[in-house]
């Protein structure tokens, strides 16, 4: 027996058991012979969701190929695939996801099964681009569910919540791939807010981190481009900055508010043009710091 934790160490489970089975069958197996268990992806969820006392099954292990449909707008893959991992592979197939969100280790059913969201005022999230599932049942019984077969099975599985079975392939639609180019600019609060709705009109997607003692936030575009070339900068910013600024701020929290005006500056304005996979994730997101991506909550958050 061996112990489980979420990503961020806030939910942990002490499983009677840890599984990766490597094929169908073999899931079969265990799933009909455990009287309790859970499905974890890779276990970014903030509630505990995956925690169980049961049998933990992990499918990051199971073996099965990538698809693409001859018409190229739909892609079917192995359930315990990160998006990593899909979004590469999907890319050397000339494909890419429609949207994203700014980390991308989930595994493909994890982030389905709980409506996992990019930004974007006109895209909806990657459940929305599910097309068909693969799904266990308690027997250890394949039932295949999209919009002709199963289909209200099929609705309640978008955002399933590891509820209905265990997914093992995902049909999700797919785009022809291209690149974003992603535009950083330190820019006042009351100017976003001033321009919310001209900006995320104008924008494939928008979002912004803010810093209160500054009055400045971080806005970030992300927009359709042509390819310029080599990406060699793999993060959104250079993190060491914001890395001494939380370690600064943890240890004396009366520095924030001096620190912080200092943060956001000209400096960090910012473009880059790369593969949509590849810019989408943040690989890490500064800490300490509020982020909104959604109108309602930017509002809300606009008018404290
Ligand atoms: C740093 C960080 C950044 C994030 N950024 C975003 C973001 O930009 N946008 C956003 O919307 N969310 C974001 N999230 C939330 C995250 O995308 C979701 O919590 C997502 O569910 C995590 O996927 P996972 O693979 O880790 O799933 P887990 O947390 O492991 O599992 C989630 C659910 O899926 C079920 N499940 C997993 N695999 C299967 C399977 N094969 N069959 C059936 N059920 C299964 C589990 O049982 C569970 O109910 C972020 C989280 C973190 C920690």
């Amino acid at each position: 027996m061996s112990g489980w934790s979420n990503w961020s160490g806030s939910v942990r489970a002490a499983p009677s058991a840890i599984a990766r089975p490597k094929t169908e069958a073999e899931l079969a197996g265990l799933v009909a012979g455990a009287n309790k268990m859970r499905v974890a992806g890779a276990g970014h969820s903030f509630t505990p969701l995956c925690a169980t006392d049961g049998l933990l099954l992990s499918l990051s292990e199971m073996e099965g190929a990538l698809e693409l449909s001859a018409d190229h707008t739909r892609a079917t893959a192995p359930a315990g695939w990160s998006l990593a991992k899909l979004t590469a592979a999907l890319w050397e197939m000339g494909v890419s996801l429609i949207n994203q969100g700014d980390v991308n280790p989930q595994a493909l059913a994890g982030a389905i099964g709980t409506g996992t969201h990019g930004t974007g005022a006109a895209l909806g999230s990657l459940s929305t681009t599910a097309r068909s599932f693969r799904l266990m049942g308690p027997d250890g019984e394949i039932t295949t569910c999209n919009a002709r077969e199963n289909s209200e099975l099929f609705e309640a599985q978008r955002i399933g919540l590891g509820l209905l079975g265990v997914v093992t392939r995902i049909e999700i639609e797919v785009i022809p791939a291209y690149h974003l180019v992603e535009t950083l600019t330190a820019m006042p609060l009351s100017e976003i807010e001033a321009r919310w709705d001209e900006l995320t009109a104008q924008n494939r997607h928008v979002e912004f981190w803010n810093f209160p003692h500054g009055g400045q936030a971080l806005l970030k575009r992300l927009n359709p481009a042509a390819p310029e070339g080599e990406l060699t900068q793999t993060t959104d910013v250079d993190e060491s900055d914001f890395r001494l600024f939380c370690d600064l701020s943890a240890a004396m929290p009366w520095l924030t508010r001096h620190i912080q005006p200092r943060l956001v500056s000209k400096r960090l304005n910012n473009r880059r043009v790369g593969p949509a996979y590849k810019i989408f994730p943040l690989r890490s997101r500064p800490c300490g710091l509020r982020r909104w991506n959604m109108r309602s909550r930017a509002r809300r958050a606009l008018r404290r």
